[in-house]
């Protein structure tokens, strides 16, 4: 029989990602707990939405008479929580909704989840898990070629979006310690693939370079990111949400340390081939349109994670190299366009309306 997953932010990237899995290759059950911001896109979810294992719920997570009574009609047997502001140079600009989307709802999702773990018994409390999904961008610039993350590197968030992730993994520690809630935490590198939202740097290049508009590339492009196929991903937080040992923190990473720029002359090298017929005839390659820009302030230099530990206790390692991934990216964007471009009209936003009706709809059970 199924587990019953709460997926928090599960109409975002990575929290899609998780759901499409958890449905087409998997017997548990989903409850989608989303507010849909901006960030948030039903259109992603179209594969799964007709599932009698899927119900999605518009939520905010930091409403916590709504997420009670949720939690006691769902009964779930894992919260997974992705709900979060993501964009760092968002942050930067308007830091007020990260601190309380992330922090504020973090705690605020935490009392909900501790107060409906209490009314459960025997194996059910015990085997409950709340797992927190994190960034790598927690630990900081890496000083040094050689060094990589480990789940043991002290936290130097730089960033208004990593300080308050850092804050949120804190308050889940501190839930376990003093509450002895059943926590487990993952903390992720960069995430590329298909529905990420273009405000990204690998969907904004591919974009942008198919529009022939400039692309982009801060400072130098020297800033070092290690890339993880999104699907991976959300393999990796299925394990460790179902065979992850309590109170552990796993570090997620895809061995892929790319300089910025590296990416982008890479997805301009597969642009050359797969979308030559939309490149401008005054182009003889999209890196032509390559353009520097001021740097993000505060930018870190480099993130590169040691995933031994999920390897080694799980046997989790990624199915896509760099190279495999970001065809495969290069070549959905190339499809899909409906879903771009109904990003880039607005019109995916239309969802809402929808779904706000959804809100008030019974939750389906298995
Ligand atoms: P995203 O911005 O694409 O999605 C976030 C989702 O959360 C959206 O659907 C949004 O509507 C929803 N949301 C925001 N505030 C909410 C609220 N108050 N209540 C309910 N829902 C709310 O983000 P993502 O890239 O999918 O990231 C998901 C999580 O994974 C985040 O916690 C992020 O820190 C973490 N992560 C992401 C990456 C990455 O590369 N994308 C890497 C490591 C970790």
């Amino acid at each position: 029989m199924g587990l019953r997953f709460l997926v928090t932010g599960g109409a975002g990237f990575v929290g899609s990602a998780v759901i499409r899995h958890l449905i087409a290759d998997t017997v548990h059950v989903v409850a989608n707990v989303d507010k849909l911001t901006y960030a948030g896109n039903l259109d992603s979810l179209a594969e799964v939405a007709s599932s009698d294992r899927y119900s999605f719920h518009k939520l905010d997570i930091c409403n916590q008479e709504s997420m009670a009574r949720l939690l006691s009609d769902f009964q779930p047997d894992i919260v997974m929580h992705l709900a979060a502001e993501s964009h760092v140079d968002r942050s930067i600009d308007g830091p007020a909704a990260f601190i309380q989307t992330n922090i504020v709802g973090t705690y605020s999702l935490l009392e909900s989840a501790r107060a409906y773990w209490q009314t459960l018994d025997g194996s059910r409390k015990a085997n409950f898990r709340f797992h927190h999904v994190s960034t790598d961008e927690v630990y900081g610039d890496l000083e040094g070629a050689e060094s990589l993350f480990t789940e043991e590197t002290p936290y130097a968030p730089s960033s208004p979006y990593s300080a308050t992730k850092a804050s949120s993994d804190h308050l889940v520690r501190a839930w376990q310690r003093t509450y002895g809630l059943p926590v487990v935490i993952t903390n992720c590198s960069n995430n590329y693939g298909p529905y990420h939202f273009p405000e990204k740097l690998i969907p904004h290049i591919i974009l942008n370079a198919i529009q022939g508009k400039p692309l982009p590339v801060y400072g130098n492009g020297g800033q070092i990111r290690d890339w993880l196929y999104v699907e991976d991903h959300a393999r990796a937080l299925v394990e460790v949400a179902t065979r992850g040992r309590v109170g552990e923190t796993y570090n997620i990473g895809g061995h892929n340390e790319k300089r910025n720029l590296e990416v982008v002359e890479t997805l301009c090298t597969l642009l050359d081939e797969l979308a030559v017929d939309e490149r401008p005839t005054t182009l003889k390659s999209y890196k032509e349109l390559i353009t520097f820009v001021n740097d993000r302030p505060g930018h870190d230099q480099r993130y590169a994670i040691d995933a031994s530990k999920i390897q080694r206790e799980l046997g989790w390692v990624p199915r896509e190299t760099f190279d495999s991934g970001i065809r495969k990216t290069v070549e959905w964007y190339l499809i899909n366009r409906p879903w771009w471009q109904r990003v880039l009209s607005g019109d995916y936003q239309l969802a809402r309306l929808g779904a706000a009706d959804l809100a008030t709809a019974t939750v389906k059970k298995d």
